[in-house]
């Protein structure tokens, strides 16, 4: 049995885990580019920026 998992990955700079680049979301400028972190890693320093400004 063959596994087609040809969705592309990308590996995040953040977290080191090799990702399916859905797992990336598209920047709303810039076309076809994505984030470079993952929608996770994103969500985290997200969410710490947040906290952190509202100390
Ligand atoms: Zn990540």
């Amino acid at each position: 049995m063959t596994t087609v998992t040809a969705e592309a990955t990308k590996t995040c700079p953040h977290c080191t885990r090799d990702l399916p680049v859905s797992a990336f979301a598209l920047r709303k400028r810039g076309g076809e580019s994505r984030q470079a972190w993952c929608r996770d890693c994103i969500n985290v320093t997200r969410r710490e920026a947040y906290a952190r400004r509202n100390r």
